[in-house]
Order: structure tokens, then sequence, then C-alpha cells
């Protein structure tokens, strides 16, 4: 049951924040995405933090994962450290309590346009370089992103924030721990599509892009694929993560970009 609860998750965060990124008209956000992911993989950079903020009723998974000594959000710290591996001597620093979150009133609002996202997107974030420590912002919120049932997260590009719909991971069900799969994959993916991977800011060591859903890998190895159609893939690269308690989520080709760039 996990497993294929786990799936139909993949299926829905994937194919949304394709939706998500082709809905951005910004003229410049090119230009100011590729800004962003030089300064983030500046080697001058020796911290990167995660700054988590959520609406009342919108908390983030905490806690261990199922029964094992991984904290849930060790998944999104795992990532990112293997991503800066080549970053040397950068620290990533990722909260895992709510007490190191910051918590916002209750908004009041079942629904989300993309302007009134970048609006509180810009009111609430951090900025995205102090001295030589990049802050990269991630919302949690209650309601829908454009009335959409099944966008679980969205990054505007050219923007260092990223959301994540609270009420639409709660809908995909499935076990505590597959909760906290959908969530952590989702931060995950998001942040990968704010630092610029697969095309967007960060250059390709490989051509990996799903020329038919951009910014997205053309592989079902890690978690910034993008497939609808190869479910075998997909279902065999879902039982490996869960199966083996897997903790980073990115693909050899986002990782090669990743630790390649040093702009
Ligand atoms: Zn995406």
């Amino acid at each position: 049951m996990r497993l294929f609860y786990f799936f139909v998750f993949i299926l829905l965060f994937l194919s949304s924040c394709n939706l998500a990124s082709n809905n951005n008209s910004q003229t410049n956000s090119r230009e100011e995405q590729e800004e962003i992911s030089q300064n983030i993989f500046s080697d001058s950079m020796t911290e990167f933090t995660v700054n988590v903020i959520y609406e009342t009723g919108a908390e983030p998974y905490t806690g261990n994962i199922g029964i094992t000594a991984n904290d849930t959000w060790d998944i999104t710290k795992r990532s990112y450290e293997e991503l800066f591996s080549t970053h040397t001597g950068r620290t990533i620093t990722v909260p895992n309590s709510l007490t190191d979150m910051t918590e916002i009133p209750d908004q009041g609002k079942s629904t989300w346009s993309s302007e009134e996202l970048l609006s509180l997107g810009e009111s609430l974030s951090t900025a995205l370089i102090s001295n030589n420590k990049v802050t990269v912002n991630i919302i949690l919120l209650e309601g829908k992103y454009n009335g959409s049932n099944s966008i679980l997260g969205v990054h505007f590009t050219g923007s260092h924030f990223a959301f994540v719909f609270k009420d639409i991971v709660e809908s995909v069900g499935g076990d505590g721990v597959t909760q906290r799969y959908v969530e952590q994959g989702t931060i995950v993916h998001e942040i990968g599509h704010l630092i610029g991977l697969v095309n967007n800011g960060v250059p390709m060591s490989t051509n990996h892009e799903d020329s038919t859903h951009p910014k997205h890998t053309s592989n079902d190895e890690g978690v910034m694929y993008w497939a609808v159609e190869s479910s075998d893939n997909i279902l065999t690269s879902i039982s490996d993560i869960i199966v083996g308690n897997q903790l980073q989520l990115f693909g050899a080709q986002s990782l090669a970009d990743g630790q390649a760039y040093h702009p």
C-alpha cells in the first residue's frame, strides 16, 4: 500500500511543478535565476541554510521516520549535503523541530494565485545572501495553488523561496512514513528548482533535461524526475527509496551537476 501511495505522489508532484513553472511570465526571471544559482554555488559561501516558515495548521512533519533512527528532516539535510559535497567547508543547516522554524498566523485562504504567493514570499523570506551564508526559504501553507487538487509545491523562477501545500500533501494519504516522504520529497524537489538544478541556472554536465517537461530530468533516478507514463520505472525507483530508507533523493546526474558547479 505504501508503494502505491508514493507512486501517486510522484505523479502529482512532478506534474505540478511543471505547470507552475510555466505560469511564471516574469521577463527577467531567467537572468535572476542564473544569478541566484551563481550566488548559491559560489565557493565563497560557507553555509547553506534552509529557513522553514509554516502557516498555523500547515505544520511540517518532524520526528523519526517510522521506526528508523533517522529524523524526517535528515532527508532534506542529507540530500543537500551530498549535492554540495565538493563545496569544501560548507555547512548545511536544516531545522528539525518546529521551535527552530517560523510560524505565521492562519491566512484563511482556500486558494492562492501566483501573485499572492510571490507577494507573501517576498514579505516573509530571509535574504538570499548574508556575509558568507546562503539562506533558501521553504513556506508551508494551507489551501491550494490556483485551485489545483494535485499541485504539491511550486517555485517561481528567479525567486529564493518555494512553497509546499500541506492540504495536498495530506490528501495523498498513506502512513506516517509515506506522508513524511511525500512532504520531504516535495521540499527537496522545490529547493532543487530554487537553486537551479536541471538547466534552471546550474549548467548540466550531461544533458538530462526532459525536453517536454523543462527543468526536470529525463531519467527516473532521482527526485527531479518528471514522468507520467513510465510507471514501471517509477515504481522500481520508489521501492528503492522506501525499502532502503533512502535519505539522499537526488539522481546521479543532478548530483554531478551540483558537485561540478563552482562559478
Ligand atoms: Zn518540478
